[in-house]
């Protein structure tokens, strides 16, 4: 984001789901330094949130981290509840917790298939569904949802997570449009394939034929995705619902 564009974040209360680590860290990062106030959640690894949050105070900025388990949908509406009670508002919700449990179909245990839709889809629906009230309130929210490019494009070995990610768009135009005379906004980004602990297990092979698929010619970085949160959680974007907008270097369009 170019740096003087003011996009209205001072003083927005955002939760960033999987804040801790990789995509995440950066959308926190990237909010707390526009002046949100970030709430970030993780699921188990306190040392990272912790790195994070200090990481945004020492810059000057504000945050402070919750643990929860998103597929928990009573820890989802008192996480809600209690940013609600302490900050007033809830404004902005980014949607990014995410497993990526792969393999191929025939071989698919049904717990693993669980686990993907309670974290990848029931926890964006629990804490969308706890948001919406307050951000109603506000006559103002943004909500914004973390697909993948497979959500889209599907992948061999990805069948449930990418079906967990296309769900998320039927969600968010179905959140746009209950919500949208309330000056809520609900969008997914798509991000292509981006350097982070998710993506860390692939081969030198796999990453030679990836690129060679890749117009850009790269692999994206947080920041890339952390930059398109930022427009989409703006003010001056409030006219922008129910899209999928792709962050992939032109892996897929
Ligand atoms: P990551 O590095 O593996 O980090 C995942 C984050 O989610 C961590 O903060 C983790 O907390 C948290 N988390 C996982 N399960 C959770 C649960 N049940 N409850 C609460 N928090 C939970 O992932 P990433 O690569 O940054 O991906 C972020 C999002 O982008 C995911 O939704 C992913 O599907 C999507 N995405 C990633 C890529 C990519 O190439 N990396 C591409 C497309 C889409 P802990 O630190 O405590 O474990």
């Amino acid at each position: 984001m170019a740096v003087g564009m003011d996009l209205g974040l001072k003083g927005k209360i955002a939760l960033v789901t999987g804040g801790s680590r990789g995509i995440g860290r950066a959308c926190v990062e990237a909010l707390a330094r526009e002046g949100a106030h970030v709430i970030l959640s993780y699921a188990s690894n306190a040392q990272a949130a912790d790195e994070t949050v200090a990481t945004v105070t020492t810059a000057g900025g504000q945050a402070e981290a919750v643990r929860f388990d998103v597929g928990d949908p009573e820890a989802c509406k008192q996480t809600v509840d209690d940013i609600v009670k302490k900050h007033g508002a809830l404004h902005i919700l980014v949607n990014n917790a995410g497993i990526s449990v792969d393999g191929l179909i025939m071989r698919f245990k049904d717990g693993d298939l669980a686990k993907s839709f309670q974290t990848n889809v029931f926890g964006p629906f629990y804490l969308a569904r706890a948001a919406a009230r307050p951000m109603m309130k506000a006559r103002f929210g943004r909500i914004i949802m973390m697909g993948s490019v497979v959500g889209e494009s599907g992948n061999v070995g990805q069948a449930a997570y990418a079906a967990t990610k296309a769900a998320l768009d039927g969600m968010a135009k179905s959140l746009a449009k209950e919500l949208g005379s309330r000056g809520i906004t609900a969008n997914v980004i798509a991000p292509g394939y981006i350097e982070t602990d998710m993506t860390k297990g692939m081969t030198e092979d796999m990453t030679k034929a990836l690129l060679a698929s890749i117009p850009s010619g790269s692999i994206g970085k947080p920041d890339d995705i952390a930059n398109a949160v930022l427009y989409l959680a703006s003010e001056g974007a409030g006219y922008i619902t129910g899209h999928v907008l792709n962050v992939n270097g032109g892996l897929y369009m």
